[in-house]
């Protein structure tokens, strides 16, 4: 009798995360849109730093990301003992869940909550459990109505991927009033370098007067550092000695830390990319409301635009701009099938963008 090797229960059932497309057959010219990487591309400090590397290649890099914590640290103005690097904040986000779920439990995520959420809590055979949302946010009541004995952790990403929407300070303290103590409440930060709010507060308040309190942060978006997987947590010191214990020893490459630490240090690139982002977001959002789309209201480098079953539907528009070399992406693995997302490029590529979906839009 053979048996072929088979994966834990659950695994199987996982639908594998989709990225967004890079490329068109026969199009040099791509224009992306479709992942939320920045705009303006890496800071010259960060490339620089990650050129020099190039004869270190065969050593081994600090297993502790000592001088990226301490960098981090002080830019934020953070405990670096209560900090974790990762290879990209997915790597944290399954190493959390890991951790703290398994077999019989729950992780619970709002209905359009980024989807590495569901994903890791199947990769472990717990159970995703999605809250509805109000108009395509986070609603912490409906999330607090779906706390169970079994709930082991709260997933929010604030601003939040695919809707662009957030929650303001109050509501987050409110999540977390809301929680057993026993639930860790994971806050996913990734877009908050780009929330210009005076009630957005991105997880830092909340970890330091909690023991449950997790914030995650990531270089792939406003640090332009997608391509090299660098991200961190902030937690409690309990937290961050679990996620010590199982991660992998040499879990962020040496570029990715130099890089990294010369990213944070060049304040002056972060600030040109949230500039740029602030002119751009909404110049595009006022040319499609212009045509009459509806758009949520995004805090961060993308927003998320919602066609009409039909004819013009966000399909027919999906491949009515990759036709014009233009890729945007679509969010029915989110539940949100009439939608696309795009992200915020430079200036030619907003008014390609723009002028692409005008004349969708009309029919040309
Ligand atoms: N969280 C959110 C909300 C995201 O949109 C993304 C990137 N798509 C990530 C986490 C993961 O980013 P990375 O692994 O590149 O740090």
């Amino acid at each position: 009798m053979t048996a072929d090797p088979r994966p834990r229960p659950g695994i199987l059932d996982i639908a594998p995360y989709v990225g967004g497309e890079a490329k068109i057959e026969g199009v040099a010219r791509v224009i992306r849109l479709a992942s939320n990487e920045s705009a303006l591309g890496p800071s010259p400090r960060a490339m620089a730093a990650y050129k020099a590397l190039a004869g270190d290649m065969f050593r081994y890099p600090d297993g502790h990301s000592t001088e990226l914590r301490a960098v981090l640290a002080r830019h934020h103005g953070l405990d670096p003992a209560r900090i974790v690097c990762g290879a990209g904040s997915d790597e944290l986000i399954s190493l959390l869940i890991r951790c703290y779920a398994g077999p019989g439990d729950e992780v619970l995520y709002s209905r359009h909550g980024f989807l590495m959420y569901p994903i890791g809590a199947q990769a472990v055979g717990a159970t995703p459990v999605a809250a509805p949302e109000t108009d395509l946010t986070f609603d912490v009541d409906a999330v607090l109505a779906r706390v169970t004995p079994r709930t082991r952790l709260v997933f929010i990403a604030n601003p939040n991927n695919p809707t662009g929407t957030y929650v303001s300070r109050q509501e987050m303290r409110r999540l977390h009033a809301g929680l057993p103590p026993s639930v860790v409440l994971v806050i996913d930060a990734a877009y908050a370098e780009f929330v210009q709010r005076n009630d957005f507060e991105p997880g830092i308040e909340l970890v330091d007067a909690a023991r449950n309190v997790v914030m995650t942060r990531t270089f792939s978006k406003i640090y332009a550092l997608a391509g090299l997987r660098l991200g961190w947590a902030y937690g409690p010191p309990q937290i961050v000695d679990v996620l010590d214990r199982v991660r992998g020893p040499f879990n962020v490459s040496s570029a990715a830390q130099q890089a990294g630490i010369a990213a944070v240090e060049d304040v002056a690139a972060l600030d040109r990319a949230r500039e740029h982002n602030d002119i751009w977001r909404p110049w595009l959002e006022r040319e499609l409301r212009g045509l009459g789309l509806t758009l949520s209201p995004s805090v961060a480098n993308f927003v998320l635009v919602h066609f009409s079953p039909g004819r013009r539907d966000a399909a027919a528009a999906f491949e009515f701009l990759r036709g014009r070399g233009i890729l945007t992406r679509r969010v029915g693995g989110y539940g949100l099938p009439e939608h696309l997302r795009i992200t915020i490029g430079t200036e030619d590529e907003m008014r390609a963008v723009a002028a692409a979906v005008a004349a969708f839009v009309g029919g040309a």
